[in-house]
């Protein structure tokens, strides 16, 4: 038996280094928080698909979490690197949890925070940031999911006020939201509403059945004569642009995120094979464990790497939509490959809910479809290549 301490993968490169005093006290912060609040309860959660959502909402907005790389109206007003370390740490617990933050900050507040006028900003956001106002987020519709430009939903002018018909689909703390964003068709091309879910008209049905992201509330939204006055729409965007780059915000938490998912599977592994004694001796003896092992630090550091190379061009203001299609589809993919090697190391034990990795996988295959498919993204990296769109 070798007598050197096991490092996680990430110590490998000392990943610590890299970072500054604060994004590590954020991170230490967020970490703290899942292995105390999130990890005793998640199985159980995941296992009942349900959370308790508004509790957890409040949690966040204490930590300073929700919309927390934002500017103002109660933000934390981060760098967009620390952003990402959290939405790490959060999807270390849950891709579930994770997405109740992502939606909530970098696609309901966003929306508002960039395309809002300075009444909604200071009507909504505080009470986002503070999690006592729940948001989601309505781009996706039955018939027009990687295509919403052909959605069916639309907002008429009615004297001063607008009349949004129409359904969305798929729509993560839909059932739960005091607040949904929905993007609808208009006379003028697609633009954004602030709808309060308690406007008559509005319901929202959670969806049951779900294998996946069975943490996290996904819900069907639909709207019948929902009657809005004029300065319910968002003023400062019109066409898909606007719901495109509240994706590319969330898009960038999920390249960190889902590392967090991976991390965990990797470790739950590494642990294990530590462990577990077959033919006399622990299964990390064996050089096809050791293999295994090694292959999946080697792709957490370069997902890492990456990562944090993007969360630093954020920073600058440089980070372009192919980078984080680049990002999201290398490491959701690598993420998922981790999780499925690393549940070949539990065994049996490893298809179980004791242990976190199938939770984990599941809830990856979910990661890999929404916010752009990984098909989505290789199109968008074929087109930056290329200059020619394959989209149609
Ligand atoms: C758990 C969960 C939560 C979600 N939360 C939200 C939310 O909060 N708000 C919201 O608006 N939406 C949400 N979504 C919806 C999500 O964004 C869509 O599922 C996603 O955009 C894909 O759309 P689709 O499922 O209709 O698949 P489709 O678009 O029907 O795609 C099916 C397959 O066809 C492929 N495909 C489609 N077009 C092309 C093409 N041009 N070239 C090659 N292949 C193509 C896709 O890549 C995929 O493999 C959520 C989805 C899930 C599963």
């Amino acid at each position: 038996m070798s007598q050197i301490t096991p490092q996680s993968a990430l110590e490998l490169i000392n990943a610590d280094s890299l970072l500054s005093d604060e994004e590590r006290d954020i991170r230490d912060t967020v970490r703290a928080y899942v292995e105390s609040e999130i990890k005793p309860h998640i199985a159980t959660w995941y296992e009942d698909g349900e959370l308790p959502a508004r509790e957890l909402a409040k949690s966040f907005g204490s930590l300073g979490l929700l919309g927390m790389h934002l500017e103002g109206y109660g933000c934390a007003g981060t760098n967009a690197t620390s952003y990402g370390l959290a939405c790490l740490e959060l999807e270390a617990g849950d891709s579930g949890i994770r997405s109740l933050v992502s939606v909530q900050g970098s696609l309901a507040m966003f929306a508002i925070w960039k395309f809002g006028s300075e009444e909604q900003k200071e009507q909504w956001l505080p009470g986002m940031a503070e999690g006592t106002t729940i948001g989601c987020f309505g781009l996706t519709e039955t018939d027009f999911g990687s295509n919403p430009s052909g959605m069916r939903t639309n907002a008429k002018r009615d004297g001063d006020d607008w009349v949004l018909n129409g359904t969305k689909m798929w729509i993560t703390n839909g059932s739960i939201a005091d607040v949904a964003v929905v993007w609808a068709q208009t006379e003028e091309g697609i633009r954004g509403f602030i709808v309060p879910t308690t406007t008559k008209g509005f319901s929202a049905k959670t969806i049951k059945g779900k294998l996946s992201l069975r943490a996290s509330v996904t819900s069907e939204l639909v709207l019948e004569n929902v009657k809005l006055p004029q300065d319910a729409v968002l003023p400062n965007v019109v066409g898909l642009k606007g719901p495109m780059s509240c994706l590319n915000e969330a898009r960038f938490g999920i390249l960190f995120g889902s590392l967090g998912a991976a991390r965990d599977c990797f470790e739950t592994a590494r642990e294990y094979s530590l462990s577990r004694i077959q033919f006399d001796g622990p299964i990390a003896n064996f050089q096809l464990t050791q293999e295994k092992l090694a292959n999946m630090a080697l792709e957490l550091q370069k997902g890492f790497l990456l990562a944090l190379h993007l969360g630093r061009l954020k920073d600058d203001g440089k980070l372009r939509p192919e980078q984080i299609s680049l990002g999201k589809l290398n490491n959701v993919r690598e993420s998922i490959e981790i999780a499925r090697t690393s549940r070949t190391i539990l065994g049996a034990n490893g298809i179980t809910g004791e242990y976190p990795i199938m939770r984990h996988a599941a809830n990856l295959e979910s990661v890999l479809t929404y916010e752009g498919t990984s098909e989505i993204h290789l199109l968008t990296i074929g087109r930056a290549l290329t200059g020619i769109s394959a989209f149609r």
